[in-house]
């Protein structure tokens, strides 16, 4: 083996290594103004949401621990409100894998009761163990249908849990004075949906979901997604009426006695592989997740 070869396998490997783990370095924290007062914040993760109410801001989700430095320093470049409080929308990492830090720094950690239960213990990801988080990083403060914040004498901010679809544990986060909705990984805007079977997700519950917010909300409004731009209500019916159309194929396969590698192989999602097939949840999982949340 001559020394140039040996080079070009260590520097692959080196390569190959670093692209396994994430640059953090490279990441950068855009913001968007949403509305007054309330921003996204757009890095490596779930879209974090920033409201700025009276007295206090208050986040929406925090991404990953070693962004915590850069999301505070995005915040502080529109607010300098304490970040008093911090709604999760769901337990995955990508949505509160700051809230150590955070707590740390005095903000208390708010999610659905069924948010801390799966982050208290040993739990599974896909096919990865999740270790139980620490107490610091659990949310401090549960609750079981609804909470309401008072940002100012006006406006609210309303957290509210929808059925199981995503996780269990799902939250949607609804401004109503402000006209935007947060409605964490419920939409991923511009990929299938991560339907989380292990957290009790359900393909079902989605698209009640989508359904009780297209009735709630209106042309105007603005939807932060989990994933993606922000984006409106247009755009939600588009991505409900595509979920039905799968579902109803998948469901009339599986009625129809074929096989999930039946199903598989029908292209029951072929008109919307291009757009939503490309990223993390490909056309095999969304239909592997689809047939089995049907049992
Ligand atoms: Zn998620």
């Amino acid at each position: 083996m001559n020394k140039k070869y040996i080079f070009s396998v260590v520097s692959c490997l080196t390569i190959s290594l670093l692209a396994a783990q994430r640059d953090w370095d490279a990441v950068q924290i855009k913001t968007e103004k949403v509305a007054d007062d309330i921003y996204c914040l757009f890095g490596s993760g779930g879209n974090i949401g920033l409201a700025i109410g009276q007295d206090y801001a208050y986040l929406i989700d925090d991404q990953f621990a070693p962004l915590s430095e850069k999301i505070i320093a995005a915040v502080r470049k529109v607010t300098d409100r304490p970040i008093r409080f911090l709604v999760n929308t769901h337990w995955h990492g990508d949505h509160v894998g700051g809230n150590e830090n955070f707590a740390k720094g005095g903000t208390v950690i708010v999610a659905h009761e069924a948010v801390r239960k799966r982050m208290s213990s040993p739990h599974k990801r896909g096919d990865r163990e999740m270790p139980a988080s620490t107490y610091v990083a659990l949310p401090k403060v549960t609750y079981a249908d609804q909470l309401t914040f008072h940002l100012d004498s006006l406006r609210t901010m309303r957290v509210m849990h929808v059925n199981p679809s995503h996780t269990d544990g799902d939250s949607y986060i609804y401004f109503p004075e402000s006209n935007v909705i947060h409605m964490g990984d419920n939409f991923a805007n511009g990929g299938y949906p991560y339907i989380d079977l292990n957290s009790g997700g359900d393909i079902d519950g989605f698209i009640r979901n989508h359904n009780m917010v297209l009735f709630l909300i209106d042309d105007e409004t603005r939807i932060i997604p989990g994933h993606g731009p922000v984006t409106n209500r247009s755009r939600l019916m588009a991505y409900r009426d595509m979920l039905v159309t799968i579902r109803t194929r998948v469901k009339s396969a599986k009625a129809s006695g074929n096989s999930l590698e039946e199903a598989l192989a029908m292209g029951l999602t072929k008109e919307w592989d291009a757009e939503f097939g490309q990223g993390f949840i490909d056309p095999t999982e969304i239909v592997t997740s689809i047939y089995r949340s049907l049992d």
